[in-house]
């Protein structure tokens, strides 16, 4: 039997270093997340990619059957065949339940749904407030200022609110945002559309008693000294 693990939290609730440590301590099994499958199309430039762009830059969900498609084709990788953490999926009731026909066609189930509780003003902030340099090292503007040179430039002509630049202090590296977090406007409507419909999703696997919360501003450590007490009851 593999070990099967939905991740649910707000974007910023450290879904991506939990699922790094589970992937270390428990059998190399791999972080699906559908955000970043889909993010991989950013150098294709045919008509599906740009349409999956677009819809990610206005904040809004990709289609069910899209998702479960590209979600089914990642599962078929052989470093999957033990189980996966899936991050960022699925969001859609309709979502959840193709997972379980899948997974139980494969005599497969869903064995844990840990959801990550982040206050919301302080998941705003985690979106908002991301950087991070060409090797992938992740700052943030409000919790790591003391490292970083941080420049707001105003828009020639006012038409936009001014342009938040970052740089480490150390080195002068000019520090990039993930183009989905530039924009407010769009990580509030995530934040929304988050909200919205987690609690449905909640609801549908509380029902199986599959749902453990945790609280996500604890330090990275302790959150992750509950998910192995968790993971270890689960299997
Ligand atoms: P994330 O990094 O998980 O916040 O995902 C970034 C964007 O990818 C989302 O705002 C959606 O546009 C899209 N996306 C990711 N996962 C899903 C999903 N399970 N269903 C629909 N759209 C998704």
């Amino acid at each position: 039997m593999g070990l099967y693990i939905i991740l649910m939290g707000v974007q910023g609730s450290g879904k991506g270093t939990q699922a790094a440590y589970i992937t270390q301590n428990y059998g190399g099994i791999p972080q699906i997340s559908t955000g970043d499958l889909f993010r991989a199309l950013k150098t294709r430039t045919d008509d599906f990619a740009k349409q999956i762009q677009e819809t990610m830059a206005a904040g809004n969900l990709v289609s069910d059957d899209t998702t479960n498609k590209m979600v089914e084709e990642r599962l078929q990788q052989l470093d999957a065949a033990n189980g996966a953490i899936f991050d960022g999926f699925p969001r859609t009731p309709y979502q959840a339940e193709w997972l379980e026909n899948y997974l139980a066609q494969k005599g497969e189930k869903i064995d844990a749904v840990i959801l990550m509780e982040l206050d919301l003003y302080d998941a705003f902030r985690r979106a908002f407030g991301r950087v991070s340099s060409s090797t992938g090292e992740g700052y943030n503007v409000y919790t790591g200022a003391e490292k970083l040179d941080i420049k707001w430039v105003e828009h020639p002509e006012k038409a936009f609110p001014p342009r938040l630049e970052a740089s480490i202090k150390a080195t002068g590296e000019k520090l990039v945002r993930r183009p989905d977090d530039a924009h407010a406007d769009a990580i509030i409507k995530r934040i929304d559309i988050f909200r919205k419909t987690t609690q449905p999703l909640i609801d549908y696997f509380s029902g199986k008693g599959l749902v453990h919360v945790l609280k996500a501003d604890q330090s990275v450590e302790a959150v992750s000294a509950e998910i192995k007490k968790i993971l270890d009851a689960a299997k």
